[in-house]
């Protein structure tokens, strides 16, 4: 051998090099990964809010069999449960062949987004147009919400106990919503403003009706024609807005993305993509050695604060509720659970590299990315798993043949971020972030690649199924 090969051998051996799955992947993979998406990409549609969310999961579930857990019940190994917390957050299980307290496998992802929700008191009228007031969730850039199609998403929780399901602007014949900005001939002034700034929260008020209700005398005719509409539909009044949880999102459509169909665009993808993944995955396994749970959490976009959150007892109470079935004991359990903490990383961008480190940015179509640190500055806030986990995760993926890469969000001190994981590693679990590159993400629409959401389901199943 000469020089020139012996090093090329001993670069294979010793280098650590990517490359991209789809050049890797042979093509009855790549195949399996574009039917898989399109079952992702109904979900998207049927789930915008955490509550449709949870109701779209319970009935994919309920199909396979899965059933609402019954604390006076005995389990056995297949069994299969769910734990709906408050139609916002659901946990299900498939009950193992041993013992709960043995451990069980996390799978946790989150499926609330970011969005403009309504005030408790929003509907207001202003030179004879109807608008909402709205008050943003979650890290929205508000720049990129005004002049794009809206639905309205939501409840009316009622005095007598009833709950009124709301959604408009989904069905081709509904109307939609927008938020308005100014014309650039007058934009002069809020030109100078920064992107931070060009629209401010108090400015994200929601169009919603113009036509007055007929009388030639009178105030505020357009919002009493609006209210009289939502009477008549709902039943409401005004005061019902006071108990109410209407979330505004995007009205459009989940679609390919590309001349080659390889990517898919989404409102919601953060954290739907590793939700969906965890939630068939959970379908999809049969009798599994460890009991498997896939958790999907509400609030995570506003820290995992709440009841639904996962900062919350709920996921404890569920490995509680498991343990004790079987007599066993839940810290023990806790103390042997895994879990992979579903959630997105920053894709590289092409436009905007200077923000990523490129020898530590997760790519589209490099896989399934695990990422071992969140967190901001001197990684403030992370749980940072350990090297011995991400060892064994590092074995799974690949004695499974899982496409997979790591990623570190954006350049140190860029910026920074956190996930779910650090709640579930303050329980005693060990636990290390895993899951889909996204381009803008947060935004109105986000974008992500196939081949990296099929390797989030493939990651999901081979860790539950044991
Ligand atoms: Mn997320
Ligand atoms: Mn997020």
């Amino acid at each position: 051998m000469d020089n020139k090969s012996v090093s090329k051998e001993l670069k294979k051996e010793l280098f650590y090099e990517k490359k991209n799955g789809l050049l890797t992947a042979d093509q009855a993979e790549i195949d399996k990964a574009e039917q898989y998406c399109a079952g992702y990409k109904a979900f998207l549609n049927s789930a915008k809010t955490e509550r449709e969310a949870v109701k779209s999961a319970i009935e994919i579930a309920e199909k396979k069999g899965f059933k609402p857990f019954d604390y006076t019940k005995k389990y056995k190994s297949g069994d299969k449960v769910y734990f709906n917390n408050r139609q916002k957050t659901v946990a299900f299980a498939v009950i193992g062949k041993e013992p709960v307290q043995n451990g069980v496998n996390i799978t946790a992802a989150h499926i609330d987004s970011p969005r403009l929700d309504l005030k408790p008191n929003p509907l207001y009228e202003e030179i004879e147009l109807g608008l909402f007031k709205t008050h943003y969730y979650g890290g929205i850039r508000k720049y990129q919400w005004p002049t794009v199609p809206l639905a309205l998403h939501g409840v009316f929780a009622l005095k007598n106990g009833e709950v009124i399901n709301v959604c408009i602007g989904e069905d081709e014949s509904d109307p939609k919503f927008v938020v308005n900005d100014l014309l650039p001939h007058l934009a002069t002034e809020q030109s100078k403003r920064t992107l931070a700034d060009g629209i401010k929260g108090e400015e994200l008020n929601v169009l919603i009706g113009s036509r007055p209700f007929k009388d030639d005398e009178g105030s505020e005719l357009v919002k009493l024609n609006l209210l009289k509409i939502l009477n008549e539909k709902y039943g409401i009044t005004e005061a019902d807005f006071l108990s109410a949880e209407l979330e505004i999102v995007p009205a459009f459509k989940s679609c390919d993305i590309g001349l080659d169909r390889s990517m898919i665009g989404s409102y919601g993808q953060d954290d739907r993509v590793c939700a969906y993944p965890a939630l068939t995955a959970i379908t999809d396994i049969k009798s599994p050695v460890k009991t498997a749970v896939t958790i999907l959490a509400d609030k995570e976009e506003i820290g995992s604060c709440g009841n639904t959150g996962l900062e919350s007892d709920f996921l404890t109470h569920v490995i509680g509720d498991l343990a004790k079935m079987q007599n066993g004991d839940t810290t023990i359990a806790l103390r042997n659970s895994k879990c992979l903490s579903a959630d997105v990383n920053a894709g590289l961008d092409p436009t905007f590299q200077d923000v990523y480190e490129r020898k530590n940015a997760c790519r589209l179509n490099y896989g399934v990315v695990v990422t071992k640190y969140t967190g901001a500055r001197g990684k403030s806030g992370t749980s940072d798993a350990s090297a011995e986990y991400v060892a064994e995760i590092r074995e799974m993926l690949d004695k499974n043949n899982i496409i997979w890469q790591t990623g570190e969000l954006g350049k140190v001190d860029i910026g920074g971020g956190g996930t779910v994981a650090v709640y579930i590693a303050n329980k005693g679990v060990d636990v290390v972030d895993l899951g889909v590159p996204v381009l803008s993400m947060h935004a109105p629409f986000e974008t992500t690649a196939k081949l990296d959401v099929y390797m989030c389901y493939r990651t999901m199943y081979v860790f539950m199924q044991g």
